[in-house]
């Protein structure tokens, strides 16, 4: 479903991300942990379309997001096909990023509606089922400004999953929340993995979450994979001494 081959990410002259190689299979449920700083966001970023590679190729299903001219230069493929891309991820930030003007039902019915033309009544009843998903359906009405932040993150998972993604990344959902907040927005995800085919691809900080979610787990350093496990392997009895540094440190 993603597949990276020797990606090179720079920034000016800092090297982000380098010659990196993985793949998730559809439906599979990675986790990618490790250290502030070593390129997990800007996976994401790329999956995105919002920054482009300096070297290798990235691809989403069966779609290329950039090609080698005849010059041998690398380009992004045209907008066109890159849309086309963009409406299978969906993603998750840190900050919810909810239309401060907007209730809750129309938070979430405004996309299907102009970007996959459906109609209201279709996107009003999917945006109940959804709302009802995350335990909100009594908000529907709600400015979201009066709710709490875990509640809103809620809203803005469901906004997400009204676009149908096939994929869905994950950036520090619950990073901006209260303690205790968090349990109720990992409790969503981990029923909507459980319970749909999508293929999530999850940046966290959460190492019991990350634990009991995922397929896989990519511990990175620096731009590149360090160890890439089943989690149970990974969190008790990982190889590299990087990964062993790291556990220590946070849990
Ligand atoms: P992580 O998600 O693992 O914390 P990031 O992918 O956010 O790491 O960042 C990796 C590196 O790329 C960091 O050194 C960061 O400073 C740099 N970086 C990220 N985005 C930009 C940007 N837009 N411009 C310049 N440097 C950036």
């Amino acid at each position: 479903m993603i597949r990276f081959d020797d990606v090179v990410k720079k920034f000016d002259d800092n090297i982000v991300l380098r010659d990196l190689s993985f793949s998730v299979r559809p439906g599979e449920f990675v986790s990618l942990i490790g250290p502030s700083g070593s390129g997990k966001t800007t996976i994401l970023r790329l999956l995105m379309t919002l920054e482009r590679i300096n070297g290798g190729t990235i691809q989403v299903g069966d779609e290329y997001l950039s090609h080698m001219d005849r010059g041998g230069k690398l380009v992004p493929a045209d907008e066109r096909h890159l849309r086309q891309v963009r409406k299978r991820i969906g993603m998750v930030f840190q900050q919810f990023n909810l239309f401060p003007n907007m209730k809750v039902l129309q938070n979430i019915t405004e996309a299907p509606m102009r970007v996959l033309g459906k109609s209201r009544d279709e996107a009003e009843r999917r945006g109940k089922e959804l709302l009802d998903m995350v335990g909100l359906s009594d908000k529907v009405d709600e400015h979201p400004s009066r709710l709490s932040g875990g509640q809103q993150q809620r809203v803005a998972i469901a906004r997400a999953l009204a676009m149908e993604p096939e994929i869905l990344l994950l950036d520090e959902v619950t990073s901006a929340l209260d303690p205790e907040l968090v349990a109720g927005v990992l409790a969503v995800l981990r029923e909507i993995a459980s319970t749909t085919d999508i293929t999530f691809l999850c940046v966290t900080h959460e190492m019991q979450f990350a634990r009991d979610v995922s397929d896989r787990v990519m511990m990175f350093d620096a731009g590149q994979i360090v160890e890439d496990a089943a989690p149970d392997k990974l969190f008790t009895d990982p190889d590299e001494e990087r990964t062993k540094a790291f556990l220590h440190a946070v849990i």
